[in-house]
């Protein structure tokens, strides 16, 4: 038994070696990949509860070319603990931006801000410089941020969120109900719209507990005059119970994958508008 023990030690120190070998390679060619091209942009559909595509959430994703595609749950804080993020999420929002311009002008664009990113001295010009370069009109972008953003340096956050909101552009709360969920966030920082995580939305169907909070964040929502994207809708049960409740927009597999720019044009001809 101590010769197993002392085996499988050797053995786990292995494959953890080869997994930290194989991140340190993956933080490597992740410092050229933004110059190498490898980085490009998938849209998934926003819709109205009756269906209609109101926009799109621009989401990040990175072609390894040995490895192929890394999920950006893996590369997106890698990216962030080397400082690449803010260089990475420059090209992206321009590329949203640029993308957006070639839809029906009232749609919106929605683009996710990293904790460095958000926290950039830079940003609100980077924002007013982009749309200006574009052509975009303020109110077509919607900028998506996580709580965890807002738990450091709050004086400056709340300059930072009123400077967007004056730019004219939307702001809404990401992943509502995951973290800390400080309701004095809601109460102190100028949000459009709260996006619920996807964790409530999942058991929707056979949950009452889950529906009662969902019913609440909905509420609470409107109350304080900002509107509700539920994510992660994945069936139609959930989409009909979501509509019936008075959510506004629905995201999730549901109503459309993510896809490439170049698949757009094909995805809303198949769609009521
Ligand atoms: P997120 O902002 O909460 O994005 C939603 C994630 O849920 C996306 O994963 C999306 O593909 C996935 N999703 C959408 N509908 C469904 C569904 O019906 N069921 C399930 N199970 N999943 C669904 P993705 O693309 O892997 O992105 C993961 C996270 O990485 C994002 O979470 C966001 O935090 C971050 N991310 C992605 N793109 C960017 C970006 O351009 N910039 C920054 N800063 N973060 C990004
Ligand atoms: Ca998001
Ligand atoms: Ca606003
Ligand atoms: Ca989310």
């Amino acid at each position: 038994a101590k010769k197993d023990g002392r085996n499988r030690a050797r053995t786990f120190t292995r494959s953890m070696l080869i997994v930290l070998e194989q991140r340190e390679m993956l933080r490597r060619s992740l410092r050229t990949a933004l110059q190498e091209g490898e980085f490009f942009v998938e849209y998934q559909p926003l819709v109205s509860p009756a269906f209609e595509v109101l926009g799109f959430e621009a989401l990040l994703r990175w072609r390894h070319p040995l490895i192929g595609n890394i999920p950006p749950s893996v590369f997106i804080p890698m990216a962030e603990k080397d400082g690449l993020m803010s260089e990475i999420g420059k090209w992206l929002l321009e590329q949203a931006c640029r993308a957006a311009m070639s839809w029906p002008s009232h749609f919106t664009v929605a683009v996710n801000l990293s904790p460095a990113e958000f926290l950039h001295e830079g940003l609100t010009d980077r924002v007013a410089q982009t749309l200006d370069l574009v052509g975009l009109r303020p109110d077509r972008l919607e900028l998506e941020i996580t709580e965890s953003v807002l738990l450091e340096r709050t004086i400056n956050n709340l300059d930072t969120l009123n400077t967007l909101n004056v730019l004219g552009v939307q702001i809404s709360l990401d992943d509502f109900g995951t973290f800390y969920s400080s309701l004095s966030y809601l109460k102190n920082f100028p949000f459009d719209t709260i996006k619920i995580d996807q964790y409530f939305i999942k058991d929707l169907e056979h949950d009452e507990k889950g529906q009662t909070i969902v019913r609440s964040i909905i509420a609470l929502a409107h109350g304080l005059g900002m509107h509700v994207t539920a994510e992660g809708v994945e069936t139609e049960g959930q989409a009909i119970w979501l509509e019936k409740e008075g959510c506004d927009r629905l995201q999730g597999y549901f109503l459309g994958f993510p896809i490439p720019a170049e698949a757009i044009g094909e995805f809303l001809r198949k769609s009521p508008t």
